[in-house]
């Protein structure tokens, strides 16, 4: 029984026979220990009527009265002094009645077999239609003793109203299985719908929709199922863009390589072409190489296969030593450097954060403009640390400011110059494993400033 659906039937199934079972049994316990007693009782109380009325009222016809009492729902069986006996009414089906029951009874005892019935029986007492399942009582009739033994006959005490209540029984029962296996498919088939979603999505195929409108766990489940659908296609769609980005931006490089080349194997080369074209190649493998490096970290970041190595350090030396990296590049274009620190200790990874003053500091030289300026500051605030990289330079607009920290992100003004679109999106990545944040205010052409703030950790 694999699927579901034949689970929950045959679970029904067995639960609806072991009820009957337990009830069954319960019931019969109940008759043994409480009812069989007054049972007894109420039949003595019966056939002493019977013998009574016997006794009081010669001549009666003893044949006659016994096959009319028979008649109305009684299992009769008389035996004389000298062993002669009748059956009146309904059969028994066990004959068992002890010789020593009779002789009692005839000595003028009354017999409790329905009171004394064994209570091992597997059958309930009550239908056990057995001879020694009845009561006896003594009566005279005539100058004769006898001993009447009686029990009600269960198959007349059936009346339409407990056929009836079979009836109804039988049909609570059906319908309630039948109302149980509806509702068992009901439940069952949004699971299915699930299912064949899940093979769908796990051959990249996102294109499904369940009509699933329901509010308890199902539904729940079907609402988490949909969300997480949506975040897995645009997982997947950044990540097929993100393949197709770097896929481009190392075939550029690649082609200017590979055609640089081929002109440097030229005969007749200037040795200024020769240089030119070099230099070129260089360039373009610098380029390459920082690609691979900045892909590395951010798979590392991603990934968190690098975990965070937390140390004290001495920020402003960190950020001070960067921009001395940088001292002939400003030089070159002629930007003047406004720096305001102190000395402040800082908790965090230090490799880490070497990235991102290196991204804000190059970033702010190659997007400024010659004879432009250039502000570093460094303070120590309530909750931690700020810093604050600004620049002069060709600035960024609104709209580009919004998928400023998005991977492989250019803004159309810097296409002419260098770069790979990934340094910001480690910058804010690097920051938030910090559990600070990055601001950008920026005006075109009139230049930018990034705001770090950083907590104590
Ligand atoms: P890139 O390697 O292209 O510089 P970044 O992620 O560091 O990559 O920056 C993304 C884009 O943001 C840049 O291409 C540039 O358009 C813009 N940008 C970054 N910093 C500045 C800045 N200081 N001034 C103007 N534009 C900037």
């Amino acid at each position: 029984m694999k699927s579901l659906y034949g689970k929950f039937v045959l679970m029904t199934a067995l639960i609806m026979l072991f009820s009957t079972l337990f009830g069954f049994l319960l019931t019969n316990t109940y008759y043994h220990r409480v009812m069989k007693e007054r049972n007894d009782q109420k039949n003595v109380e019966i056939a002493k009527t019977i013998t009574n009325h016997i006794e009081q009222t010669p001549p009666l016809d003893l044949r006659e009265y016994l096959t009319t009492i028979g008649g109305i729902g009684y299992q009769l069986y008389i035996v004389d002094e000298n062993g002669k006996s009748a059956f009146y009414g309904g059969k028994y089906r066990v004959k068992n009645l002890e010789k020593s029951a009779i002789d009692n009874v005839l000595q003028g005892e009354v017999y409790h077999g329905m009171r004394d019935f064994p209570r091992e029986t597997f059958v309930t007492g009550f239908f056990a239609n057995e001879m020694s399942n009845t009561i006896g009582v003594p009566f005279k009739y005539g100058s004769k003793q006898y001993a009447l033994f009686m029990r009600p006959d269960i198959k007349l005490l059936f009346s339409e109203i407990h056929t009836m209540m079979g009836g109804m029984v039988i049909a609570t029962a059906l319908f309630s299985l039948l109302a149980m296996l509806f509702v068992a498919k009901m439940l069952i088939v949004p699971i299915t719908q699930l299912t064949g979603a899940t093979k769908r999505i796990a051959s990249e195929n996102y294109d499904v929709e369940l009509n699933i409108d329901r509010k308890d766990e199902i539904g729940q489940l079907a609402a988490s199922f949909t969300t997480m659908m949506e975040q897995l296609q645009e997982n997947d769609k950044i990540r097929k863009e993100f393949i197709s980005n770097v896929s481009h931006d190392f075939q550029s490089p690649l082609l200017n390589i590979q055609g640089y080349a081929g002109l440097l194997k030229a005969d007749h080369l200037s040795d200024d072409d020769r240089k030119n074209y070099a230099a070129i190649i260089q360039s373009e493998t610098s380029r390459l190489s920082r690609l691979t490096r900045q892909l590395l970290l951010l798979t590392s970041l991603d990934q968190s296969s690098r975990p965070v190595k937390f140390k004290d350090y001495r920020l402003d030396e960190q950020l001070k030593a960067c921009i001395n990296k940088y001292r002939w590049w400003l030089e070159e274009e002629h930007i003047h450097l406004h720096l305001t620190m102190e000395p402040t200790m800082y908790r965090g990874d230090e490799a880490l954060f070497e990235n991102v003053w290196d991204n804000l500091i190059t970033n702010a030289i190659k997007y400024n403009r010659p004879k432009g300026e250039i502000r570093v500051s460094l303070e120590r605030t309530e909750h931690g640390i700020e810093v604050i990289v600004q620049d002069t330079g060709i600035g960024i607009s609104k709209a580009e400011q919004a998928q400023l920290f998005n991977r492989f992100y250019r803004a159309d003004a810097s296409r002419t110059k260098e770069g790979t679109g990934l340094g910001l999106s480690i910058v804010k990545q690097i920051i938030e494993l910090h559990k600070g944040e990055i601001q950008v205010k920026s005006t075109l052409d009139e230049g930018t400033m990034f705001t770090i703030k950083l907590p104590n950790l």
